[in-house]
């Protein structure tokens, strides 16, 4: 077998057999330190996207095609144009457009991790063919940790009541002006505000926080309040969910993170938050800010138990209401941090960075109707959020100068601008600031 593999290779290569046996028959072992193992995947896909090794002149069919080629009436991904175009288009269908949830359910079971970042990589590039890889400069602010709906993945909140009440805390005003006021000096053009759901805490309190920070910050954008804040708001304070954003839009707020989203899919909900808003809930907020001009993001948060075909159900809905309002400005996957939560208990089998870049993979191909999608360093650290570069990734998120929520769960990864870039220019790509809207470029 090897002899007839050698022989192949030197034919096709116009070489000896022996001095071609004798350069690639013998096994080799590699010790590879990181930036290789990343410059051995770029090269990887790089040779891949351009023909590749072994593939005849003409073949620009990805190995995802291959699987699904040969059954008969099933939908697969096709080449369109001329060769080496990057285009993504279903057989019979002239727009870009997403996977199908049988394609997205093969890729998830196949071994083929280079072949889905391939077919990821290359949407990126048609998305994004400047090469740029964005990231914002801001904070998060999580205004309270007292919650109400008891999440099992949660590290982060404090019951009403109990013993661990004591541990509960609700920032002041000045203290959220003095982090805010930091953040601009620090070059931050962004606050993400988040906390937990506290009956106490009704629309009037938010309207003044927000109208405070405008006063004194008027250019910092005000990313709040993820869907469940706001039908919670909207409870406590005997508003519709309309009303209640129209009026926090009025006080200040700028837009809506996609926070709460974890599994859209209401069989998993209910086994990891059960107190939490559903699906429908969650997707009726986001489409009542687009409805109303304003813009969000979307997430997910996997490795929860949930099965493949929740995770499809979550792109499924995702892309529909992208297709109905085109809202969403990116789409956010992150990893269950199992630390100190009672989902997590004692063994909690977390993602694995392979499982991590499939699933970015993956949602990139099926989010086609999303510019952006992110590669996570906060859950995954920086190298592993520097492959997602080659997965589907074109942005990197924050430099984040606070983050609570994922520190609860016992993961403290941090980073700084200058490392940001580094890791995006060593990935083969330019860095640019964005800011919360993925419009403004700051070329610096
Ligand atoms: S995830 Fe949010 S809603 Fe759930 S318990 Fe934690 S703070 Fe509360």
């Amino acid at each position: 077998m090897r002899f007839t593999i050698v022989g192949f290779l030197a034919a096709h290569n116009g070489q000896q057999i022996l001095q071609f046996f004798s350069k690639y028959s013998k096994p080799t072992r590699y010790t590879l330190i990181a930036p290789a193992i990343v410059g051995v995947l770029a090269s990887l896909l790089a040779t891949c996207a351009s023909g590749g090794v072994g593939q005849g002149a003409g073949t620009q069919r990805s190995r995802v095609q291959r699987r699904g080629a040969g059954k008969p009436g099933e939908a697969v991904l096709t080449w369109r144009g001329p060769p080496g175009s990057d285009r993504i288009v279903p057989r019979g269908c002239d727009r870009l457009m997403s996977l199908t949830k049988q394609q997205a359910l093969e890729m998830y079971q196949s071994d083929d991790l280079i072949g889905i970042g391939m077919e990821a990589d290359a949407l990126r590039r048609k998305l994004h063919p400047e090469g740029v890889v964005t990231y914002i400069i801001d904070r998060n602010i999580n205004y309270t940790n007292f919650c109400t709906e008891y999440c099992t993945f949660c590290a982060f909140y404090r019951p009403l009541k109990g013993p661990r009440a004591k541990e509960g805390y609700i920032l002041d005003f000045e203290t959220i002006y003095e982090k805010i006021r930091e953040t601009v000096e620090l070059g931050g053009t962004g606050v993400l505000m988040q906390g937990g759901l506290d009956p106490d805490l009704k629309i009037d309190w938010h309207e003044q926080l927000l109208r405070g920070i405008k006063q004194r910050f008027p250019k910092i954008h005000l990313h709040c309040y993820s869907a469940s804040e706001i039908i919670a708001v909207a409870e406590y304070s005997g508003l519709t969910i309309r009303d209640t954003i129209l009026r926090l839009r009025d006080a200040g707020l700028d837009s809506i993170p996609g926070g709460g989203a974890e599994i859209l899919d209401d069989e998993v909900r209910y086994k990891i938050a059960r107190l939490k808003c559903l699906t429908d809930d969650w997707l009726n907020v986001h489409r009542t800010a687009h409805q109303i001009g304003m813009r969000t993001t979307a997430t997910m948060m996997f490795g929860v138990g949930e099965k493949h075909e929740h995770r499809i159900n979550h792109f499924q809905r995702l892309y529909e209401l992208q297709e109905e309002t085109g809202g969403f400005t990116a789409f956010i996957p992150w990893t269950f941090q199992p630390a100190h939560t009672a989902l997590g208990g004692r063994h909690w089998e977390e993602a694995t960075a392979v499982e991590y870049l499939k699933n970015l993979a993956i949602s990139r191909l099926y989010l086609s109707n999303f510019k952006n999608v992110q590669s996570s360093w906060v859950t995954q650290g920086l190298k592993v959020c520097q492959l997602g570069l080659r997965f589907g990734g074109n942005d990197v998120g924050s430099v984040m100068l606070e983050e609570n929520v994922v520190r609860a769960a016992g993961v403290s990864n941090c980073t700084t601008e200058e490392e940001l870039r580094r890791i995006i220019r060593d990935a083969g790509f330019r860095p640019a600031q964005r800011d919360t809207l993925y419009r403004t470029y700051f070329l610096n």
